[in-house]
């Protein structure tokens, strides 16, 4: 199985961390400061029996300034050319303006959505339900899949996730 997985949420949800621990190695450029990756980038998870390309996708938010229209254009024709797509979201944070201009862009594409509640490390065990509620009532995603990106907590089962939709 191949295919192409685009990898996308607000700045510092989490998206480069993720690719990164998959990977295993620091490609994609991390900071606490967003929009370190201007650019996508793309890494390739190669297993004996998928072999998965992960687009590091910036850029799809409110946009600011003209740099900002160009980059939110590019980052909606990324996700008209994968397979899937990785919603990315921050459990420790409240569902907020940046997740709902997402989910409103997301209703475009009809590519499998798969909802990513990423640092599920910084809350308790009995919020990570409620937490995928909230989204899941808003958006009719294909899987959902509670990781942490730091710890690498459930990042196989996600693989599996992505592979049964490639
Ligand atoms: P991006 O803007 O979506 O690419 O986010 P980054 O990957 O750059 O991460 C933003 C910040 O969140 C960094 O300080 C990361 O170390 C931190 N971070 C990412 N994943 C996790 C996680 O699973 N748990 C915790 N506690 N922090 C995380
Ligand atoms: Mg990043």
């Amino acid at each position: 199985k191949s295919g192409f997985v685009a990898v996308i949420g607000r700045p510092n949800v989490g998206k480069s961390t993720l690719i990164n621990s998959l990977i295993g190695q620091k490609i994609a450029i991390m900071s606490d400061k967003p929009q370190t990756t201007r650019n996508k980038i793309l890494c390739v998870l190669s297993q004996p029996d998928a072999q998965i390309i992960f687009i590091d996708t910036p850029g799809i938010h409110k946009p600011k300034h003209k740099l900002g229209e160009y980059m939110v254009s590019a980052a909606e024709n990324t996700l008209k050319e994968v397979d899937v797509i990785l919603f990315v979201v921050d459990a420790s944070e409240d569902l907020g303006a940046g997740e709902m201009y997402i989910l409103e862009r997301l209703r475009n594409t009809k590519k499998p959505v798969v909802l990513v509640v990423n640092k599920i490390d910084k809350i308790d065990k009995q919020q990570i339900l409620p937490t995928i509620s909230r989204y899941a009532d808003r958006y009719n995603f294909i899987g959902v899949v509670p990781i942490s990106a730091k710890q690498n907590t459930n990042l196989d089962y996600l693989v599996d996730e992505i592979k049964k939709h490639l």
